[in-house]
């Protein structure tokens, strides 16, 4: 049966208020609630589905980040995959780790644990990149479900209904093959404390990022970032009528 790798990444946590560097380099990530990229915990609920239905056998989760990631690949396993691979990033360098880096260690490890299918989020929601999915296939050479609602598993195969502008699209791709979880493929499960429990004793094997042999050579280089601008309030009118005189005078109407 199937073998499938889900990839968690450590994210700023989506309720915190974004603010930049003074030095405009980045945003400000000390001191800052972390945790699983939102899509992940998706890609990560579909494989325990997934598994609970008896299509696949092991669920592998692999994160690529700072030594407190593994609190991300703990939560992966509490909600039921089996076991991790911590791909250690010094701090330092975690802001410079780009997708076309990740994606080259996601095909490794995929080719070096015989896995059958990877599942990742559409996108990471602190870089917006939607590339990683893309890009990890292409180093593989397997065929991608991209932005999917739906996944079946059968035998060699699987159906992605895929979200695209303007509707949905199903498509039957061979396996192996990468798939990236969208908003309404599923609903995350909550972790109860028991499995919490269970999860400290599965087996999260650590793994130097240097010792991966991947160029990590940037090929994207941040100018600058800067605070989204102010959006200016705008006018309370009295009544109806006034706003479709304002607009017509705005010709908007
Ligand atoms: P991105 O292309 O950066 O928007 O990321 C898309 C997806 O790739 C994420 O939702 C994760 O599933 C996966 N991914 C990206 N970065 C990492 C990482 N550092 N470790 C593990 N998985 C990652």
């Amino acid at each position: 049966m199937a073998k499938v790798l889900v990839g968690v990444k450590r994210v700023v946590d989506y309720n915190v208020p974004i603010m930049v560097k003074s030095d405009k380099t980045g945003v400000m990530t000390d001191g800052v609630a972390h945790s699983m990229n939102p899509f992940d915990e998706i890609a990560v609920e579909e494989a325990v589905r997934m598994k609970e239905k008896k299509v696949i056998s092991e669920i592998l989760v692999v994160s690529c980040g700072p030594p407190r990631a593994e609190e991300e690949i703990r939560t992966a396993l509490a909600m039921g995959a089996d076991w991790g691979i911590h791909v250690q990033v010094p701090e330092k360098d975690y802001e410079s780790l780009q997708p076309i880096h990740v994606s080259k260690i996601l095909a490794k490890l995929a080719k070096e644990n015989n896995v059958d299918m990877i599942i990742l989020g559409k996108q990471a929601i602190d870089d917006d990149c939607n590339q990683t999915a893309q890009m990890t296939a292409g180093y593989l050479d397997w065929p991608q479900g991209t932005f999917a609602s739906k996944v079946e598993k059968t035998d060699g195969e699987v159906t992605v209904l895929r979200e695209i502008d303007g509707g949905l699209e199903n498509i039957k791709l061979k396996i192996p093959a990468v798939i990236s979880a969208d908003l309404r493929l599923n609903e995350p499960r909550y972790c109860t404390l028991p499995k919490i429990m269970k999860a400290k004793k599965k087996l999260v094997k650590k793994v130097p990022i240097a010792e991966l042999d991947v160029d990590l050579t940037p090929r994207m280089e941040v100018l600058r970032v800067d605070e989204p601008p102010v959006r200016q309030c705008g006018p309370i009118l009295p009544d109806v009528d006034t706003l479709i005189a304002r607009l017509r005078e705005a010709k908007l109407l």
